[in-house]
């Protein structure tokens, strides 16, 4: 009998080693179910110490006791591992009675703060959700919940001083018409904030997620030419110049391309002439990146003469604007550009060009301050796969969340 208890005293105190639990907090039993291949440990509160009020700190009389609650733990040799207790609650002349702070959990989670970290952890290094759900053996709420802790601490840290250069970007999100805002910080390549929608107050409401002294410190702002983008932007942080940078400006062009080639297509295939078929890629691609066989495809029909072919060189032909280095000479440039697209006979790359050459003041900032939406546009791979990723992926806030997890670069770690 003495054996047995020196043995149970033994296995209480190496658990407790595990878990790192100090006094008052004891181990008072430590079940092991073997067909559940689960170990239950149950944690107390050693009798006779005084507690502390979670809201001062100051020291008071314990009240009584909350319901039993239980919380995953890492696994115990494969061993599913919950902790199970009691939380004493404390009497405090100010704030009443409360539920005292665990030492191994958050308040609120049903996880210790060692589970959260791996779970953390796992999620980072998966290629997709679901397969860290099945690692962890967890369903989706418990991991968006997961994640919503993390953003939540890792906003609360974040350190935004000094925030000189940004970008705004829209996404489209869900299977709908429904769209996304970005705020992203692009000298440190971060996700700052998502809103939902696309239109003026959207871009207002990004803006306003900004404390107003860091608004005031903004240099520049990448963005695309959207009057909306622009207002909220032009009151928000007038003394920042606007820069319609290069991937904004090579996304209106492709579509004028990708409008002329559907078209043209439309045309060809009526008299059964099949040029064109799955070609879409090829025009909006950069032909760096093809193979082979694909390159030499390409290379035949960009000497068609077809008219997808004039529109794609003239699109190719705007990208040797960003190598100016002087303004003068980019504004000389971008004139000849402009007659050759505006001679071209093509609506959409005519109406493109116009457009450009509206906004040519804010491309040419261009050449100023060398910003781009790569970051964002670096994101949408990323993005793209949280959302094909997404089973259960029901709410905006849900995706915001998840956007600010694997692209904030925050300081996720509740340890
Ligand atoms: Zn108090």
């Amino acid at each position: 009998m003495g054996c047995m208890k020196e043995l149970h005293n033994e296995l209480h105190r190496h658990c407790a080693l595990l878990l790192g639990v100090k006094s008052p907090w004891e181990v008072t039993g430590v079940e092991l179910d073997m067909a559940a291949r689960r170990v239950e440990i149950g944690l107390g509160w050693g009798r006779g110490h005084e507690v502390t009020c979670p809201e001062c700190g100051k020291r008071c009389v314990m009240a009584d006791h909350a319901p039993e609650r239980t919380w995953r733990h890492l696994d115990t040799m494969q061993f599913e591992t919950r902790i199970r207790a009691r939380t004493p609650r404390s009497r405090c002349p100010e704030h009443g009675v409360k539920t005292v702070v665990v030492p191994w959990a958050e308040p609120g989670s049903r996880f210790t703060l060692l589970f959260e970290r791996l779970a953390i952890d796992v999620l980072l290094a998966c290629r997709s959700l679901t397969q860290a759900c099945d690692l962890l053996r967890l369903d989706w709420d418990a991991v968006q919940r997961i994640m919503d802790r993390a953003v939540r601490r890792g906003l609360k840290r974040r350190d935004i001083e000094g925030l000189a250069h940004v970008g705004i970007d829209e996404k489209s999100f869900g299977s709908g018409q429904s769209y996304i805002s970005l705020l992203s910080d692009l000298d440190g390549s971060r996700v700052l904030e998502v809103v939902e929608g696309c239109d003026q107050q959207t871009a207002e409401a990004l803006w306003r997620s900004l404390p107003e002294e860091q608004r005031r410190g903004i240099v520049a702002v990448a963005l695309d030419m959207a009057p909306a983008f622009i207002a909220a932007s032009r009151a928000a942080v007038p003394q920042a110049d606007r820069v319609h940078d290069k991937f904004h400006v090579a996304k209106h062009l492709n579509e004028a391309v990708d409008a002329v080639r559907r078209a043209e297509h439309k045309d060809l295939m009526a008299q059964g002439d099949e040029t064109l078929k799955h070609t879409r890629q090829l025009w909006l691609f950069n032909p760096l990146h093809f193979t082979e066989e694909k390159a030499a495809d390409f290379e035949h029909l960009k000497w068609s003469g077809l008219k997808v072919a004039r529109a794609w060189a003239i699109e190719e032909l705007l990208s040797k604007l960003w190598n100016y280095c002087y303004e003068g000479s980019a504004r000389k440039f971008f004139k000849h550009w402009y007659g050759r697209a505006a001679r071209s006979k093509l609506k959409p790359v005519i109406k493109v060009a116009r457009m450009l050459k509206r906004h040519l003041e804010n491309i040419l900032t261009c050449l100023r301050h060398r910003i781009t939406n790569a970051v964002t546009e670096g994101l949408n791979s990323k993005i793209q796969s949280i959302k094909s990723n997404a089973r259960g992926f029901r709410s905006f806030q849900n995706y915001r969340t998840r956007i600010l997890f694997f692209c904030g670069k925050l300081a996720l770690q509740p340890l």
